[in-house]
């Protein structure tokens, strides 16, 4: 496997970064991750939007142009025979001797690109649906921004995978905020699509928007608003949305059964919908 460190293209075992790089010592960067599905990039003008901002809003210089980003994957993809999986970015405010404020401003990020092959469409958990666990969200006041500061999602997921189940969704004050890795949904009876509004308190997912988007496609209207946990476990359907698991249906919460247990038909029918967008992205 072929890796990108700052400039260049290496193998895997030959890229090595620094004990001092900020990232490894105080998780100071940023990530993102596009999908890849017959070796293109799904929705990335949007990943690499959201990357400059998050960069933007802790003060690292966005090293690249959206052009040349999209330029250094392709050629990772190229160059690894990526047909299907994920592209892994992350910038970090560089190598510097340890201290909490910011080095001087000529320290050049450090720029890694990875891919990870992945299969994304047949997914079997799509199939079957995902069951999930909710866990107190324990994370800072800025989860809009990327950050690599992923501690209360490692311990979320893993409570999630102690539990046996697929992800854990995460909630504040009685609602949910958005999933360990994604962003969660709701559908109710009468064909209301719920999510939580964008606001410092979760990312803006960018499937999720792409989902918001496609739900007028399958008749269904967009709420914005806060969702109590309880009014999730009563949900006819559920489902969450990243770059990597697109939409994935969820049939059960704390163990409580989602609808009939199965994957809901408007649950489908958005994944159909969104894997139509992503093909054609
Ligand atoms: N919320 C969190 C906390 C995430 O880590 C992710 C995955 N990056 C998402 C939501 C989903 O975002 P996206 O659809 O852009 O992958």
């Amino acid at each position: 496997r072929t890796v990108y460190l700052n400039g260049e293209f290496l193998p895997f075992d030959q890229a090595r970064v620094p004990v001092m790089d900020r990232g490894f010592l105080f998780a100071d960067g940023i990530y993102e991750v596009s999908a890849v599905l017959d070796g293109r990039l799904v929705d990335n003008a949007a990943h690499l939007a959201r990357l400059d901002r998050s960069l933007g809003e802790i003060g690292i210089r966005n090293p690249h142009s959206a052009a040349e980003w999209e330029r250094l994957e392709t050629e990772l993809v190229v160059k690894n025979g990526l047909s299907e999986g994920l592209v892994y970015m992350q910038v970090t405010r560089g190598v510097a001797e340890r201290d909490f404020a910011f080095p001087a401003g000529d320290t050049p990020p450090t720029v890694v690109m990875f891919t990870q092959a992945k299969s994304i469409l047949a997914n079997p958990l799509a199939e079957t649906g995902a069951r999930v666990v909710t866990v107190e969200d324990l994370r800072w006041k800025r989860r809009d921004i990327k950050s690599v500061a992923l501690l209360a999602q490692v311990l979320a997921k893993q409570a999630a995978a102690a539990a046996g189940v697929a992800e854990a969704w995460m909630v504040e004050d009685g609602a949910i905020t958005e999933g360990s890795s994604s962003t969660a949904f709701v559908v109710t009876g009468d064909r209301r699509l719920v999510t939580r509004p964008l606001s410092t308190a979760l990312l803006p997912g960018i499937t999720r928007a792409a989902v918001m988007r496609l739900a007028a496609e399958a008749d269904l209207r967009v709420e914005e608003r806060l969702i109590p946990v309880t009014e999730a476990y009563a949900a006819t359907e559920a489902f969450y949305t990243s770059a990597s698991a697109f939409v994935m249906p969820v049939v059960s919460i704390d163990g409580r059964t989602i609808g009939e247990g199965r994957p809901g038909p408007l649950t489908r029918r958005l994944r159909e919908l969104y894997l139509g967008m992503a093909r054609h992205s």
